[in-house]
């Protein structure tokens, strides 16, 4: 039986590093999206561009790269307009969560996920969650994360495996690990093509790719950058 991989594969920074990750070790990698509508569907387009750049690049990667899934999840998007009420607002704000919470999220899209890689026999689960410098998520917690991968298991009475390659490293380890897996040209490919910043901007380039440089996505993008470039 090959030992293949489905990856949660959003076209952002991690997932992307994720997915090389997933490429290094894995016979067969597949990819998954799920579209709910969220601000940056620009990230969306994006995962094109980077699936595109790895067939392109890495001739050894394209050759276990296999179909790209896409899941839509308009519903989840109908439920998060919950977070734009003022009570919910305020629920957030109470429990230190930021407004841009979709409540459970990844219990929802390992779930999809789960039943993809089931029908596609693929054992590994992948996906680009962060306890490290992470906004308090607490569906990317690692105890989450093992939880699932019990109840999925058992529900599919199949035996999977949820891998977080980020999940202990922070964001400058998380530029190393792209150049350790694949060079300068993952590094390159990460900062052309991949997207982080919630604002949606890709008009303003800078050393560590496209993005407004004030949202704190960009903010965290590129003081991971400035860290792992003066570590080098
Ligand atoms: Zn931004």
């Amino acid at each position: 039986m090959s030992d293949g991989a489905l990856v949660l594969f959003s076209g952002g920074q991690d997932s992307t590093v994720c997915l090389a990750w997933a490429l290094a070790r894995y016979d067969r990698v597949e990819t998954v999206a799920f579209d709910y509508g969220q601000r940056h569907r620009i990230e969306l387009d994006c995962r094109k561009a980077v699936l595109d750049g790895v067939r392109a690049r890495f001739p050894e990667w394209a050759a276990k790269l296999g179909e790209d899934h896409a899941v839509d999840l308009s519903a989840l998007g109908a439920i998060s307009q919950t977070s734009l009420t003022r009570e919910t607002a305020f629920a957030f704000a109470r429990d230190g969560l930021p407004n841009s919470f979709v409540p459970g999220r990844n219990l929802l899209f390992f779930g999809f996920a789960a039943a993809i890689a089931y029908r596609r026999d693929l054992k590994r689960l992948v996906g680009g969650m962060c306890e490290t410098d992470y906004s308090g998520y607490p569906d990317c917690r690692d105890d989450t994360l093992k939880a699932l991968q019990v109840a999925l298991s058992l529900g599919l009475d199949r035996r999977l495996v949820v891998e977080t390659p980020l999940m202990w490293i922070d964001k400058a380890a998380t530029w190393a690990l792209a150049r350790e897996l694949g060079g300068d040209p993952l590094v390159d490919l990460v900062v052309e093509s991949t997207h982080s910043c919630y604002a949606g901007d890709r008009t303003k380039r800078h050393d560590w790719g496209y993005g407004c440089g004030e949202c704190p996505a960009c903010e965290l993008r590129r003081a991971g950058w400035e860290k792992w470039r003066a570590g080098r």
